[in-house]
């Protein structure tokens, strides 16, 4: 007996056909985008277990994260991008949400949108020999860090990512039990974060030497997956072109929107959309114009944080 017709009923040897469905170019495509790029190290942490990290300080600015804007939960395969305005860049997914929130679609809109985030380079200190990996926050977790890091009475700030008289962070990972309507996993959120009452060195001079190079070569906001207008619209389902010729203003023109906002709000297949990502931020202002720009927010918080 051939092995053919012994076993050829249990295993399905390649075909042509799949070896061209599986061309490597053909799944980066399909692949769901995600905030990061491929190759990004992101740190995980343990559930249930209390971390110990150290921030780094930044290469080119002062404060003690690097404030960006995300789109999440976008399109059918809940793609997740850095918006370009986290680079004072126009966005079109932005703006096309502002396009909605005019014409009366705020749920929508607030969809679209992107959330405030923050990111920081930090080594794991039960990994000091791993290089450093970016560690992400929530608008939340940062307020709160903000909140820890200040002196009530004096209002001096705790020097947390200073080479030298620096503060750990801890946090947990903890299970919220939280659900999102058509997702069977729970939302995580970082818990306990707090910095280490005692003031410790970064490390020793071969290992700050060695983070630091290595911050130099791999620029933190070169970790996101950055990717051009129209790719985000694409992601995001988002025909412009469509809706700009559409002038009959019925029922067509809103269709393709509103069809968007009934799928299913989330999937939490990614660990960086693992938090509870409705606590990030207020939504955002309905103007296209909100808020401060990026630089003006950064000068804004090293004025208030001032330089020893
Ligand atoms: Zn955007």
């Amino acid at each position: 007996m051939s092995l053919a017709s012994k076993f050829g009923n249990r295993v399905r040897p390649i075909s042509k056909e799949s070896y061209n469905n599986n061309k490597q170019e053909n799944r980066r495509a399909q692949r769901k985008s995600n905030l990061f790029k491929e190759g990004a190290v992101v740190f995980k942490p343990r559930p249930d277990t209390q971390e110990q990290v150290r921030m780094l300080p930044f290469l080119d600015h002062d404060y003690f994260v690097r404030p960006i804007k995300a789109h999440y939960e976008m399109g059918a395969d809940k793609s997740s991008f850095p918006c370009p305005k986290t680079k004072g860049e126009p966005c079109d997914v932005c703006d096309y949400g502002s396009k909605m929130w005019a014409e009366g679609k705020q749920d929508f809109a607030k969809k679209l949108w992107s959330k405030d985030a923050a990111i920081v380079y930090i080594v794991d200190r039960a990994h000091e020999d791993h290089n450093p990996c970016i560690l992400k926050l929530s608008f939340t977790n940062e307020k709160t860090l903000r909140e820890r890091m200040e002196n009530k009475k004096t209002h001096e700030i705790m020097p947390v990512n200073d080479l030298e008289i620096g503060h750990d962070l801890f946090f947990t990972l903890t299970d919220t039990g939280k659900k999102l309507p058509g997702n069977s996993n729970s939302l995580k959120e970082l818990s306990g974060l707090d910095f280490d009452r005692d003031a410790t060195p970064l490390g020793t001079e071969k290992q700050v030497g060695k983070w630091i190079d290595f911050m130099e070569e791999n620029p933190i906001l070169d970790q996101l997956n950055w990717l051009s207008n129209s790719e985000m619209l694409k992601i995001a389902g988002i025909d412009i072109d469509d809706d700009e010729d559409d002038d009959s203003e019925q029922s067509d023109d809103d269709d393709a929107p509103e069809r968007e906002a009934e799928e299913a709000p989330t999937s939490t297949n990614e660990d960086e959309e693992s938090e509870a990502e409705e606590d990030k931020a207020p939504p955002a202002s309905s103007k296209k114009s909100e808020g401060l720009s990026q630089a003006e927010r950064l000068a804004a918080l090293r004025n208030r944080i001032g330089r020893k």
